[in-house]
């Protein structure tokens, strides 16, 4: 409203905005599709990347399909045939694209969703680079992949050779004969070193702690217990942690082989980083053209905080899908639910529970 009580022309309203259009986004756009909402008139999905496919369409080339372990289709449609030596960006990619189609989701892209605040009549305004929308819910499934995480350590800005995050690797070739620092103990940092030391004059893996390798199968029931764990933390308002830290490193046949090479031997953390390295208190040091920091990535909801749903803890308190200080809110793909198959089940959560709270007729699912 402006101030003589007029609504403002270009805000639209919605009974939920989607934020974001990974395998998230797209769940939860098809749950609600399901339950008979209109795209455009009752929902509008929005996303800030150029085309479908979400954090997928970045990944590194050399990430192809065949590497990707556990990927789940989205709800309703299969992803059969795809070639596992294509580029996971490209296929997945496709895939979106011909889902999208298929259920009619409209998403609206490039827009950047840049504040979420208290609107009026217990509405939320979502302000983007595309205009205002007023909705009466909103589902945020923004993932991880624009909020790289970059810890800073003594002397970074001294460093002369180049240093760059998972979020921007480019494969393997880029490291030809180069000296290479690998930091950071989850799976990236693994892929990262087994790609790129037949390439690399040399390699040096580091870590805060030491890396857990958790052999024997990745089963359904420590799948189960590892998701387990990361509720309990967001329950608490305490950030998520990556499913590795909890899970610990698979251990493929590729690891095994890496691990008797040597390539998987781990330093633990430097001290300091000088202008030709990194360097311990202890007095060692290696010297390095490369600094890889594979240090993971935080929840990007930075557009959130208007509505000031972050916990001393510095999380979000959830129940459920449901942000605890807002009933209006859900976070999909948030914390326990990151990942393909936890998305689509925390996206059909959301939109039940969202079909309660406006309380509209139910369709049969
Ligand atoms: C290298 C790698 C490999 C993985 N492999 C697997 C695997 O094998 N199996 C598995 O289950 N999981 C895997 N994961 C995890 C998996 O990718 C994710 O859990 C899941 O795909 C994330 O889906 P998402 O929709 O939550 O996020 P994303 O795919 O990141 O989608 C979020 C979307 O939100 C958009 N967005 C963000 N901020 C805004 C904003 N402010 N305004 C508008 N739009 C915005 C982005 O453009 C993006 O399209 C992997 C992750 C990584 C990093």
């Amino acid at each position: 409203m402006n101030d003589i009580g007029v609504r403002d022309a270009d805000v639209t309203d919605v009974d939920v905005v989607v934020v974001g259009a990974g395998q998230a986004g797209l769940s939860s756009a098809y749950h609600l599709r399901r339950r008979g909402f209109e795209p455009e008139r009752d929902f509008v999905v929005l996303d800030h990347a150029p085309r479908p496919g979400g954090a997928w369409q970045f990944r590194w080339p050399s990430l192809t399909y065949g590497k990707v372990h556990g990927m789940h289709a989205l709800p309703g449609m299969e992803l059969t045939g795809a070639d596992p030596a294509r580029p996971s960006s490209e296929v997945i990619g496709a895939y979106f694209t011909a889902y999208e189609q298929r259920f009619d989701l409209r998403v609206r892209r490039p827009v950047d969703v840049r504040r979420v605040s208290e609107g009026d009549g217990g509405r939320l305004l979502v302000e983007t680079s595309a205009g205002t929308w007023s909705t009466r819910a909103l589902i945020n499934a923004t993932g991880t992949w624009d909020k790289p995480f970059w810890p800073r350590y003594p002397g970074q800005e001294t460093f002369l050779g180049r240093q760059l995050h998972t979020a921007v690797y480019p494969g393997p070739e880029a490291f030809r004969g180069q000296r290479v620092v690998v930091v950071g103990g989850g799976a990236s940092g693994t892929q990262h070193l087994m790609e790129i030391a037949p390439y690399a004059a040399g390699t040096w893996w580091v870590t805060r702690r030491p890396p857990v390798f958790a052999d024997g199968p990745f089963d359904e029931g420590r799948g189960r217990a590892a998701v387990a764990l990361v509720e309990d933390r967001v329950r608490q308002g305490l950030p998520p942690q990556s499913v590795v830290s909890v899970t610990g490193l698979a251990v493929t046949d590729a690891v095994r082989e890496a691990r008797a090479n040597g390539v998987l031997d781990r330093l633990p953390m430097f001290d300091r980083i000088t202008p030709t390295g990194v360097e311990w208190d202890d007095g060692r040091t290696v010297e390095a053209d490369v600094i890889l920091w594979a240090t993971g990535f935080r929840a990007a909801v930075d557009h959130l905080a208007p509505l000031r749903l972050r916990e001393p803890g510095g999380g979000i308190r959830m129940d459920g899908t449901r942000a605890a200080a807002d009933p209006r809110v859900h976070l999909v793909g948030y914390g326990p639910s990151a990942s393909t198959i936890g998305a689509n089940r925390a996206g059909r959560a959301a939109v039940r529970d969202i079909v309660r709270l406006l309380e509209r007729e139910p369709v049969p699912a």
